[in-house]
């Protein structure tokens, strides 16, 4: 007989919820909830997170009486997520090559619901867990930012959004966005290319100026899209390019964001006169969190690894998850491994044994943290 956590997994892999489109998997996830004997409810944040279904918000009741923990975990995927079709090779799974698989982040999702329902199957007693699925993670973390933190009755929470599920992930940047619009003038490229200045010309000087890459141990910046021109005989007036910046150090996320400003102003400074600018805006994506290791939950996540024998790893990551805007938002939580792999590409696969371990992982915790 096929594993409890395959089948559920490939189950919740197969129902398209590409970001904004999450309604299915909402109503699923609200279903087998109710099976488990709790109530999802599902938040008014549809406006804000542009998607078709709420943030689900569901109380699992303890006999322990303590406070609860929160476990949280995001029901959408990037794109192409339609029509997913897992398959079985070996001991992993993955897509057919066409898709993602959406193990980012529905192995997350599955491993909470299979190692809830074997709790109440066991009938051990523990402490009440709160659960958190949330909506358009992958377009800005907005199901997180919408979500009223203040209905929590958690001191701390997990999210299980991460590779490895040996890896407690204690730390991750901050994100600043970027858009440059780049703004030339426009003529007729054979017939007077005198008369106009090319943003083309401009953005590729700006950004063979700017500093890429890794800018040190802690801080990386990118740029990720340019868009721009129209045809071969026009001079382009206008291209615009996308970027981000990252760093664990806010003062240094700052400084780098100045500089990327100052170098692209200097790079098209020979061409003001003509008429060439740039508007630059910046957007705080999230902002950079550390929690020590000594705290209480991530010394609960080492007891529960070592446990089962394996070893932890505490880590510093470099993405952001939901875990930025709790812990921004003053609610401290860790980020933590699912087995997921080659995520956000058609390459996409999970290990068998991470996605048993993971949810093995999620029972454990509970129980660990009901009898502390
Ligand atoms: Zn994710």
């Amino acid at each position: 007989m096929q594993d409890e956590i395959i089948s559920y997994f490939l189950k919740l892999v197969k129902i398209d919820s590409e970001s904004g489109d999450e309604r299915q998997m909402i109503d699923t996830l609200k279903e087998d909830l109710l099976a488990l004997g709790a109530v999802g409810v599902e938040d008014n944040t549809m406006a804000e997170t542009k998607s078709n279904a709420g943030n689900l918000y569901a109380y699992i009741a303890g006999e322990i009486d303590k406070d609860p923990i929160l476990l949280c975990a995001h029901v959408d995927t990037v794109v192409p997520g339609k029509g997913v079709k897992p398959r079985i090779v070996g001991d992993i799974i993955q897509s057919d090559g066409t898709t993602v698989l959406g193990g980012d982040d529905k192995s997350g999702v599955a491993e909470i619901m299979i190692a809830l329902k074997r709790i109440k199957e066991k009938g051990i007693p523990h402490a009440p867990v709160e659960v958190l699925f949330t909506v358009s993670e992958e377009i800005g973390l907005l199901g997180a930012k919408h979500f009223d933190k203040s209905r929590l009755k958690s001191r701390f929470g997990f999210a299980f959004d991460s590779h490895r599920v040996e890896d407690i992930m204690v730390g991750a940047p901050s994100q600043n966005s970027f858009d440059v619009v780049f703004k030339g003038i426009e003529a007729h490229a054979g017939v007077e290319p005198e008369k106009g200045l090319s943003a083309i010309r401009l953005a590729a000087e700006a950004i063979a100026a700017m500093p890429l890459g890794r800018i040190d141990y802690e801080t990386t910046c990118s740029v990720g899209i340019i868009k721009g021109g129209e045809a071969t005989n026009i001079v382009p007036n206008k291209v615009i390019i996308r970027g981000e910046a990252r760093s664990h150090n806010t003062e240094k996320l700052a400084r780098i964001c100045a500089e990327i400003e100052s170098t692209i102003q200097q790079a098209i400074q020979p061409y003001a006169e003509k008429g060439g600018k740039a508007e630059i805006t910046f957007v705080r994506e999230y902002q950079a969190f550390r929690i020590p290791e000594s705290s209480e939950m991530v010394q609960l996540a080492k007891t529960a690894l070592q446990k089962l024998n394996v070893n932890p790893s505490v880590k510093i990551g470099g993405g952001g998850s939901d875990a930025n805007i709790f812990n921004a938002a003053g609610f401290p939580m860790i980020l933590i491994g699912t087995g997921m792999d080659k995520v956000h590409t058609v390459h996409e696969s999970i290990e068998i044994a991470q996605l048993k371990l993971g949810t093995n992982f999620i029972e454990k915790l509970i129980m660990e943290y009901s009898e502390a």
